[in-house]
């Protein structure tokens, strides 16, 4: 067994959504590290999006930019066949688009309750189906679906029964997921963030917040994006081979207390 091989991803072609920000943008340039070529995908065609691509393009892969909303099926399946006509059949997939706002139970509308959930859990349903369509023709392929913490536990204080219900459906949803093509080769699992500093929870006015997510972790501080690489890679390579339907944890304790 050559155990560093386990994690070299030469030759294999990801798809990142949600690449253009945060946990995406950082997976997105670590799998490009370990030698893969990436598709990035984002709502927007903006700054974040050609940053990423900058970074994969100064490691010597190639990088593909797409625009596209998560909630919208036929976007989803040209960015499959895109990446498939420029980059090569797609083997990895990590889907990391999503929002997250808050909201007194009593008070959340329907339309709040809606869109959230139309992006992180639905989105990411459709992303696995368009993604799934096409492994399943090359007989091969990991997915990694960015779940939360917030799928386990709920957070102490934060009014987001929506983000906490959708993300404990990204969760289960994986590992129906996994079970359904289990025999096929296409294995699917999640990766359970904690509290990450990113655009989505260090914004000024959450600094009170950030300092309160930091005490309340066993770590005492928040995750930084590069923390999300290596279980990223571990599950996107053949080092996890065996792995599929797992929620991998990367919560710096949170869970345990
Ligand atoms: P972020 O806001 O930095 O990045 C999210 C990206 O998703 C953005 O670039 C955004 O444009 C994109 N996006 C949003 N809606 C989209 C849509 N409809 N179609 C296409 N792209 C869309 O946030 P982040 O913290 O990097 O979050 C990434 C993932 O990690 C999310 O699913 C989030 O719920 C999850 N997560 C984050 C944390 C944290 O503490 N930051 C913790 C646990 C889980």
């Amino acid at each position: 067994l050559n155990a560093p091989a386990l994690f070299d991803l030469s030759g294999r072609v990801a798809l990142v959504t949600g690449a253009g920000s945060g946990i995406g943008q950082r997976i997105a340039i670590g799998l490009a590290q370990c030698g893969a070529d990436v598709a990035c995908l984002d709502r927007r065609e903006d700054d974040g999006l050609a940053e990423t691509a900058g970074h994969i393009d100064a490691v010597g892969r190639k990088a593909l930019t797409i625009t596209a909303d998560v909630t919208d099926k036929g976007s989803l399946a040209d960015a499959v066949a895109k990446t498939e006509a420029d980059l090569g059949p797609l083997g990895i997939a990590v889907n990391a688009a999503g929002i997250a706002n808050a909201n007194p139970a009593e008070e959340m509308e329907e339309e709040q309750y809606q869109t959230l959930m139309d992006i992180n859990l639905k989105g990411v349903f459709l992303s696995c189906q368009a993604e799934a369509r096409a492994m399943l023709q090359n007989g091969k392929g990991s997915i990694i679906n960015i779940a939360s913490m917030s799928g386990v536990i709920v957070n102490r204080g934060l009014k987001q029964l929506h983000y906490n219900a959708s993300k404990a459906g990204v969760i289960h949803m994986s590992k129906s997921m996994a079970m359904e093509w289990v025999d096929r080769q296409i294995r699917v699992n999640s990766i359970s963030p904690g509290y990450t500093a990113t655009p989505m929870n260090t914004r000024p006015e959450m600094v009170h917040q950030t300092r309160e997510f930091e005490s309340q972790t066993p770590m005492q501080r928040m995750a930084t994006v590069d923390e999300m690489v290596g279980p990223a890679i571990f599950l996107a390579s053949d080092a996890s081979s065996y792995c599929t339907g797992v929620d991998l944890l990367v919560d710096g304790g949170f869970c345990c207390w």
